[in-house]
């Protein structure tokens, strides 16, 4: 008979999220087994790799501003140490990000996004049209207004994604391809999970990282985690100038942005917003709205090869934050609802969860995610 094979921890979803979390058990010295997924259809492969607490914040996320904030903080040493560690490079870009705003009423929504930033210290400096082209020269001269945010920061979202994956695979990390169908459980413990294919691994702690699709997951209680469709493109410069900083933009009353990468080969443009749940089509209109407006910010994107369009799906709650530790089932552990933010709080997600596994306990930092605000709101 068959053994079934056993580990320490199984993480289920081998995105961003789950690799970077059982990156850092292995590394604690746990035996850790990473079923994957569908590696073509995770966000962590779609994302344009903006790092922008300060830039992508709104009115109402303040919560959620301060574990942005706490990660972004942690970036550039947890950068460092996964290119150590795989001997790969992450892309990791330390150039500001510039927001502009093209007509009136664009730059009243900016400029009040300016005042709000001010209000909760936040820093960031307000440009003139002028000033703006000085920082970004193929910005179009229709440009009125901008704010320069120097802790906004990017990254290639693929080449760190493949930078953890070996650096998960060196610390000992076992990935294995296909689905958890269900989890296995005596009571209310878990005891193993058990993949679409019919085998099993055993084990008492399961990770959910599963992103988009954790709402759908076979299990005893309601992960209110929904699919947010995102349409998002990238452009090859194909030797012509690309900029410098990563823009971006209201336009027009539309948003848009637009990523540089190191390579000079990929300036990745986003996203449509859609709450049509796991809609996979790539419509004319998306790339339409999304190559109009990268056009009237940056006129020279016109110019450029479309090389990618693709659509990836945001893991989004109710309040647009993570859900992060207990899930009330003793030995599941919560990993989900990075919503836009996912690469960002990558390296943040990674220590808490790890920690929530190894003391039985999630980080002060992190105590106002668990799944509980959700319950409390429903009583
Ligand atoms: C268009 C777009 C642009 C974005 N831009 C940014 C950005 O600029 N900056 C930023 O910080 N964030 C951005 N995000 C958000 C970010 O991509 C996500 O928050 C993040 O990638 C979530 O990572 P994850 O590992 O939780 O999920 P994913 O990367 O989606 O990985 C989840 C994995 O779990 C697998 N899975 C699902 N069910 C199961 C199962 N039953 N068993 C095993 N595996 C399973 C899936 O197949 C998938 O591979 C963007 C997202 C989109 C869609």
């Amino acid at each position: 008979m068959p053994q079934t094979p056993t580990a320490d921890v199984v993480i289920v979803g081998g995105g961003l999220i789950g690799t970077s979390i059982g990156w850092r058990l292995a590394q604690a010295g746990l035996r850790v087994t990473v079923v994957a997924g569908d590696a073509e259809a995770a966000a962590s492969r779609v994302a344009a790799g903006m790092l922008a607490p300060v830039t992508e914040t709104t009115f109402t996320e303040e919560k959620l501003l301060r574990l942005t904030l706490a990660s972004i903080g942690m970036f550039d040493d947890f950068a460092t140490e996964v290119g150590t560690a795989s001997g790969l490079p992450v892309g990791l870009r330390r150039t500001p990000t510039l927001s502009v705003a093209s007509t009136a009423d664009d730059a009243a929504r900016l400029g009040m996004l300016a005042d709000y930033l001010t209000r909760i210290g936040l820093e960031s400096e307000r440009l003139t049209s002028r000033e703006c082209r000085r920082q970004e020269p193929l910005l179009a001269p229709t440009i009125r207004s901008g704010l320069l945010v120097g802790g906004d920061w990017s990254c290639d979202n693929r080449l760190l994604w493949a930078a953890l994956r070996e650096a998960a695979g060196r610390a000992g990390v076992r990935r294995v391809d296909g689905a958890v169908g269900r989890l296995e459980l005596a009571g209310d413990r878990v005891v193993g999970v058990r993949l679409s294919d019919g085998s099993g691994i055993a084990t008492d702690q399961v990770v959910v990282a599963a992103g988009a699709w954790a709402g759908q997951l076979d299990l005893p209680l309601h992960l209110p985690v929904r699919p947010v469709k995102g349409q998002i493109l990238r452009l090859d410069p194909a030797g012509l100038p690309q900029p410098g900083l990563t823009v971006r933009a209201f336009s027009q009353g539309a948003e848009v942005y637009l990523v540089p990468r190191e390579s000079g080969h990929e300036v990745v443009v986003g996203a449509t917003v859609e709450d049509l749940g796991f809609d996979p089509r790539v419509t004319a209109g998306g790339v339409y709205e999304l190559l109009r407006d990268a056009r009237a910010v940056i006129p020279m994107t016109a110019e450029y090869t479309l090389a990618e369009t693709s659509v990836g799906y945001r893991p989004g709650t109710p309040d647009n934050a993570p859900i992060l530790g207990a899930s009330g089932i003793d030995g599941v552990t919560l990993a989900t609802g990075h919503y836009r933010n996912g690469v960002l709080l990558t390296p943040i997600t990674a220590s808490v969860v790890a920690a929530a596994v190894l003391d039985g306990a999630l980080p002060d930092v992190a105590a106002g995610f668990t799944l509980a605000r959700f319950e409390e709101r429903e009583r």
